[in-house]
């Protein structure tokens, strides 16, 4: 039996994954699987910060079995294989722990269930992570199974979404919790546990931002989250969380998911991009790289089918001097996305496919005493100030760029939850 969930939280508190092992503790059944926290359209603007949705499998477990997490003193295990269990009142119970958790309070929160003895069909998922989703016509798929939406129950699309994801790549996040009371307060990740962490720890990814010194696996609002840890090897991270130093924590659990995958982006030409669409364009850099108010920092490049802006947000720090060193004529190949129409591509990583050779005018030294010359003019030769000597030709010379081809990306500070490491692009 499949359960899928969104949509709990609101700014202020909570987090839809903290759901998770509260429903797996509460419930006593087996888990089959690892629990999923599914990432979906990043540019939806009605999302509260990552648009995350979360589902999990249950049954009677049976063949191999792992420990994925503690929650309140009891190990969580997953096993490989599950039997289908019939608990009619299964809704009704996961319905009871929302409520005792959800932000239902919140205007923009829209909690959605779905229990679902079928997976759901694959293309919701990619829809739901590429695009702009209805809920009308995630109903249709939901026909068989029982749910319940509050408040309009926008919370469905990503409660089916994260059912119907089939992983084409996956990683993992082993997510520890604080106890209820502590959810509002200041929370403490020692910094140099979480260093050493990094760099022992070589399977996991985006711990710590070493030139802006900050603690990525700590969220900065308050939530359930007191830290998650992502990596590719889910025993890894049973490792990296004893090493790191921190408040006391209720327990944890790894989730597999979506993150670090770059599902949703797709290659488009120019002229195809739409609102929130997450693209992967090539094109020629069209225009100098300009610096507009609050630092961002803009070029547009065009393709054979039209041009488009490119932005590297001030939040993305370094990342924008690598950007300012783009000159007309490069071609690059840009990854992210795009909020409203006609649109920007908020850059998350790009490549740069070749350079541009450029030149400038050299300053000929004189030929006669050896002094460096000065210009006569616009146009018109050199002359040298001690002697007199006057040269006509005017030679260019080739100006050592200040950028390689290759791959750049946002730092970790700036890092989108889906977006792949250009690490991984290189193992
Ligand atoms: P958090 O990351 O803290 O869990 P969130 O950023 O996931 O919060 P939600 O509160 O879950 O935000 O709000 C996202 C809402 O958008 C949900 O109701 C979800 O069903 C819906 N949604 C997600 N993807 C799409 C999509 N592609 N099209 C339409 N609606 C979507």
């Amino acid at each position: 039996m499949w359960i899928g969930i969104d949509d709990t939280d609101s700014s202020e508190g909570m987090c839809t994954t903290f759901l998770v092992p509260e429903i797996i503790y509460s419930l006593g059944h087996d888990l089959i699987g690892f629990p999923r926290l599914v990432r979906l359209n990043p540019n939806i603007p009605w999302k509260t910060r990552g648009n995350a949705a979360v589902a999990i499998r249950i049954g009677k477990g049976y063949g191999k079995s792992r420990k994925v997490g503690e929650f309140r003193g009891k190990e969580i295990i997953s096993y490989e294989k599950g039997k289908e269990i019939d608990d009619v009142g299964l809704l009704e119970k996961v319905m009871n722990i929302v409520e005792r958790y959800a932000v239902l309070e919140d205007k923009k929160t829209s909690p959605g269930i779905i229990i679902s003895k079928k997976k759901l069909d694959e293309s919701i998922y990619w829809r739901a992570v590429r695009s702009v989703v209805y809920l009308k016509d995630i109903k249709i798929h939901i026909k068989d199974a029982r749910y319940f939406g509050y408040k309009g129950g926008r919370g469905l699309i990503g409660a089916a979404a994260a059912i119907a994801w089939k992983p084409r790549e996956k990683t993992y996040e082993l997510i520890a919790y604080l106890p209820e009371d502590r959810w509002l307060h200041e929370r403490f990740v020692d910094e140099d546990s979480v260093i050493e962490m990094d760099k022992n720890v070589k399977t996991t990814f985006e711990n710590y931002d070493y030139r802006n010194r900050h603690v990525a696996i700590k969220p900065e609002t308050r939530t359930p989250v007191l830290f998650g840890i992502r990596g590719k090897v889910p025993e890894d991270l049973e490792r990296a969380r004893l090493m790191v130093r921190s408040d006391p924590y209720i327990g944890y659990i790894i989730f597999e998911t979506n993150q670090g995958t770059d599902d949703h982006l797709v290659r488009k030409k120019i002229s195809e991009i739409s609102p929130y669409d997450s693209v992967i364009v090539s094109g020629r850099v069209d225009s100098y790289p300009r610096v507009i108010s609050g630092g961002h920092v803009i070029f547009r490049i065009s393709d054979d089918s039209g041009s488009i802006d490119c932005a590297a947000y001030e939040k993305t720090r370094e990342f924008r001097e690598i950007v300012k060193s783009l000159v007309p004529g490069d071609m690059v190949t840009v990854f992210g996305s795009v909020k409203k129409y006609p649109g920007t591509i908020n850059i998350e990583k790009m490549r740069v496919d070749s350079l541009a050779d450029i030149y400038e005018k050299e300053i000929p030294r004189c030929p006669s005493c050896g002094r460096k010359m000065e210009s006569a003019g616009n146009g018109k030769g050199y002359r040298c100030r001690r002697c007199g000597t006057f040269v006509k030709e005017i030679k260019y010379v080739k100006v050592e760029r200040e950028i390689e081809k290759g791959f750049y990306q946002v730092p970790v500070i700036a890092r989108r939850h889906l977006s792949k490491p250009i690490e991984f692009f290189q193992e």
